[in-house]
């Protein structure tokens, strides 16, 4: 197979395009190999100069303040993951039949002969999540295992650094599959498949195949998820390796060639003998952190691509209990009174929100920020029946207002009308007021934080830190 030479690059003239956290190492790999780079950025910032600085003491060559033209005599392309196709420069490229390679791309390509084979996650929410669950199940199998992507390490320092792998758990957004066209994962799995960065990709149609490539070429399974048909879809049109299956998770009872869940036990009907007939036990509901229905589907996936490169099932368990989400995911802070108080802050899109919201019976929802794009009528529908009120705040919080009178008008709205940082505290005190004795409050945005907060980071730890000062 092609992609598993070892590329020689000496003396190529590659075009980097972007400074910043893939473009930077990306040209410093490609130097390393013998390549002629030149590093393209449309910026021209204090910082921007001063990685050039850097990359130029090197002997690489920056052109700072046009992304835009195509360096004469490029012969390959490197792409930060999120330069968007319909740029000049890719134009430019394409016309000259000059390839394009995302840091992904590069990385596939570079990795020796002996490289580990690669488990690959994506979807439009849970990817991260699902990926480190998936490196903790590795683990627990005596496997010489990492996260990668855009979880800490990078698919390039995993694949060309020193350390050894068996098998690598990896997260791929739709924008480095996009630019990924011979990534050929060993299994690979799409956790689901809502409208998200559509102004990037062009179209939900052109989105979703983004997604799907994931699965092109996966030599032994292709999950998908059993609840969201888009996802079965791709594995359909998917070009795969003779014998690779199609299998499903589903957080009902699994058919034959699927995982799923029977009485509060994860259960296995892919990986064991004689499908038809038997089951193994994977682990109990309540090993999943936390057990919320979301996140079994991530372990369900994570699990079957786990037991997909012959993971034995007690290694799925011992795994799944190993593993705590990173924060500001479902993060139980604090209970004050009879009331949870839970930081999703992450659930910065819709979809994400909705089934943060489907985890609790009785809901005090702190939401808004800024919402990208989106519309909330589905989610409110969706979620009336749990809310017992709605806490507003944020630069597009008249959004989610508007679809609460259409849909749920019957729920009581504060809107606090503020976007200045100490809103979280105010916005905190008042769904105090609106909770009662078993009530969840929980911050799930459904929107971006950057209207109020540096990121979702920070506007969790202000909910946080407003609930210990409720609470105190
Ligand atoms: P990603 O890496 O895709 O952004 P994360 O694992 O960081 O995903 O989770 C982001 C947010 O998405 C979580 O805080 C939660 O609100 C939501 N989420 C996680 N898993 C799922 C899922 N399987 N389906 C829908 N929403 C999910």
């Amino acid at each position: 197979m092609g992609s598993r030479e070892v590329i020689d690059l000496q003396g190529t003239h590659v075009t980097v395009a972007g400074l910043g956290v893939s473009g930077i190492p990306a040209a410093k790999v490609l130097h390393a190999r013998g390549a002629h780079v030149t590093v393209v950025n449309d910026g021209d910032d204090a910082r921007a100069r001063e990685q050039a600085a850097e990359l130029e003491a090197l002997g690489v060559t920056v052109r700072l303040g046009d992304g835009a033209t195509l360096p004469e005599g490029t012969e390959l392309v490197v792409t930060a993951p999120g330069w968007k196709p319909d740029k000049p420069l890719f134009t430019a490229a394409r016309a000259a039949g000059v390839e394009i390679w995302g840091d992904v791309e590069l990385a596939w390509r570079l990795r020796g002969p002996d490289a580990a084979p690669w488990l690959a996650v994506t979807g439009t929410n849970g990817k991260t999540t699902t990926t480190q669950m998936l490196a903790s199940i590795l683990k627990a199998a005596g496997l010489r295992t990492a996260a990668v992507g855009n979880i800490g390490v990078s698919v390039l320092d995993a694949v060309l650094g020193d350390e050894q792998y068996d098998v690598l758990a990896v997260e791929l957004s739709s924008y480095q599959l996009h630019w990924a066209p011979s990534l050929r994962a060993h299994s690979a799995a799409v956790l689901n498949l809502a409208p998200d960065h559509l102004d990037w990709h062009g179209s939900m149609e052109a989105y979703a195949a983004d997604k799907g490539r994931v699965y092109e070429g996966n030599r032994v399974a292709c999950v998908y998820n059993v609840a969201d048909k888009a996802t079965e879809d791709l594995v359909r049109a998917a070009d795969v390796e003779e014998g690779c299956r199609a299998i499903g998770f589903t957080l009902g009872t699994p058919g034959p060639s699927q995982l799923g869940v029977v009485e509060g036990i994860l259960v296995d009907r892919a990986f064991v003998e004689d499908r038809h007939k038997n089951a193994q036990e994977l682990a109990e509901v309540s090993d999943v952190n936390p057990p919320a229905p979301h996140n079994i589907a991530n372990a369900l996936a994570a699990a079957a691509l786990a037991r997909a490169f012959g993971v034995p099932a007690r290694a799925v368990r011992d795994g799944l209990r190993n593993f705590t989400p990173d924060a500001h995911r479902i993060a139980h802070v604090a209970d004050v009174g009879s009331v949870a108080y839970v930081d999703d802050s992450k659930a910065t899109n819709t979809h994400a929100a909705e089934a943060s919201l489907a985890a609790y019976e009785s809901i005090v929802w702190i939401a808004g920020g800024l919402a990208k794009g989106a519309t909330f009528d589905e989610l409110v529908t969706k979620s009336a029946k749990r809310l017992r009120g709605v806490v507003l705040i944020g630069q597009d919080r008249a959004l989610i207002r508007e679809a609460l009178a259409r849909h749920a008008p019957e729920v009581p709205v504060v809107d606090l009308d503020r976007t200045d940082t100490g809103a979280m505290l105010a916005a905190v005190r008042e769904a105090q007021a609106l909770a009662v004795a078993g009530d969840t409050v929980l911050l799930a945005p459904a929107c971006a934080s950057m209207d109020m907060f540096a990121n979702y980071n920070k506007r969790g730890e202000a909910f946080a830190e407003a609930v210990r000062e409720i609470g105190s």
